[in-house]
């Protein structure tokens, strides 16, 4: 049976409390023993010295594009995208064509997923149906074909009544409701963030408070049902404050945040550049500084990159009238060194449980620890390596990040997957 041994490296696993230099060995796909000195005859080496070896990272919402738009991204691209972010594990948004609202477009992907995809591959079913926010989907038959969690991401669920009968079922059906929390009407005809900034390029507005009158409203619901609820890409400082009252309550909600929140405010938008347009947008130094503030303290539980390729074709029009949206999984982990643990705003070990224990408790997968037995899902990072963001090299197909040609102090090295290396940065391979 094949074995590999992870030499040397910090090995960091909030979910067991772990950060020491150890090794980890691997038999097959599974972790079997984490420790000093393990015995390595016959395995083989990986030298981790001066890396950081921690379980395999979550991103729980990506854009895959597959099926329907895969001129922009298929699954096979995407998950090698994310392999080379280091991300191990992936949960793919509804919103492709046909709509993942039923248990037929569910099991496609994950067949796909498991016949050309280098991570784990989770689907996440719609809530109703076409995502139009009408008529529930089909909720019980997409979580047996293997749905995680559901949401209309995308589209918020406006309909209040709508989302607590949702809410009903996913408690039944014991997983989370993800919402995209946006009063449309709030919103309606808005580009980017509604402020000084928006005033001084002429553009409409998006209020925080169309995020803010929906978080609330979804948390009142959450305490009705009692059903799991999580807030996709959270942006404004009161949504952070909201979510930390209500999970002052117990209630079980919560939250999670893209890097780009945290690293960019509307004050750094190239002014129409539709690179640094999505939803929610950039919003301004408070809300930004309130993302960190909620991530360190707890209020916010995972940060999720909300991947979303769109081909030059569509993104490069005017910035009223492209798609919203960015790629986030390459740069994930250098744009969390860089604002996060480099300035001191979280430890290191924070940082690693928002990618894995965190992500992996509010989805209930089994996945995010070393614990012996588990899946041996790792990803090997560098704190220190620098390195530059070259879109144009990409494993995405689409090209839309704000992050072009931008220099890192860390990234990650070395994405194993079941035990098998799926991805090597180009100087470690
Ligand atoms: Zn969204």
């Amino acid at each position: 049976m094949k074995e590999l041994l992870i030499r040397n490296g910090r090995v960091i696993d909030p979910a067991a409390g772990r950060d020491e230099i150890a090794d980890v060995f691997v038999r097959s796909d599974t972790i079997v023993a984490v420790g000093r000195n393990l015995d390595a005859a016959g395995a083989r080496v990986y030298d981790a010295t001066g890396l950081v070896v921690a379980p395999g990272f979550i991103d729980m919402h990506v854009h895959l594009r597959e099926p329907g738009f895969e001129h922009s991204e298929t699954i096979e691209s995407g998950a090698r995208a994310a392999a080379a972010g280091g991300f191990t594990s992936i949960c793919c948004m509804p919103n492709t064509s046909p709509v993942n609202d039923n248990a037929t477009v569910t099991r496609y992907i994950v067949d796909r997923a498991n016949q050309n995809a280098l991570v784990n591959v989770f689907p996440i079913g719609a809530i109703t149906k076409d995502s139009a926010g009408e008529e529930l989907a089909a909720i019980g038959s997409m979580r047996a074909a293997g749905a995680v969690a559901i949401s209309d991401d995308g589209r918020p669920v406006m309909n209040a009544r709508v989302m607590r009968r949702a809410m009903e079922l996913a408690r039944s059906f014991d997983f989370p409701v993800i919402n995209h929390c946006e009063d449309l009407h709030l919103s309606a005809g808005g580009d980017m963030h509604e402020g000084v900034q928006s005033v001084k390029l002429g553009l409409r507005g998006i209020p925080g408070a169309s995020e803010d009158v929906m978080v609330a409203r979804d948390i009142i619901l959450a305490e009705l049902t009692g059903s799991a609820y999580h807030v996709a890409h959270i942006s404004s400082r009161h949504s952070v404050a909201i979510v930390a009252f209500a999970k002052k309550r117990g209630l079980p909600v919560t939250s999670e945040a893209t890097p780009h929140h945290f690293a960019l405010t509307d004050a750094d938008i190239a002014p129409y550049d539709s690179n640094y347009k999505m939803k929610p947008p950039l919003r301004d130094r408070c809300d930004a500084a309130a993302v960190i503030e909620g991530l360190a303290s707890g209020a916010i539980d995972a940060i999720a990159t909300d991947h979303a390729p769109h081909p030059g074709s569509e993104k490069m029009q005017e910035f009223e009238r492209c798609p919203f949206g960015i790629i986030g999984l390459e740069t994930a982990i250098g744009l969390a060194l860089e604002y996060l643990v480099h300035p001191g705003k979280i430890t290191l070990p924070r940082m690693v449980e928002l990618f894995t224990a965190g992500p992996a408790r509010i989805l209930k997968l089994n996945r995010g620890t070393l614990a012996s037995g588990a899946s041996a899902d790792l990803t090997i990072f560098d704190t220190e390596r620098t390195w530059t963001y070259d879109v144009n090299k990409s494993a995405s197909k689409s090209r839309n990040s704000p992050f072009h040609g931008r220099r890192f102090r860390g990234g990650a090295v070395a994405t194993v997957v079941d035990g098998a290396f799926v991805w090597q940065a180009a100087e470690q391979a």
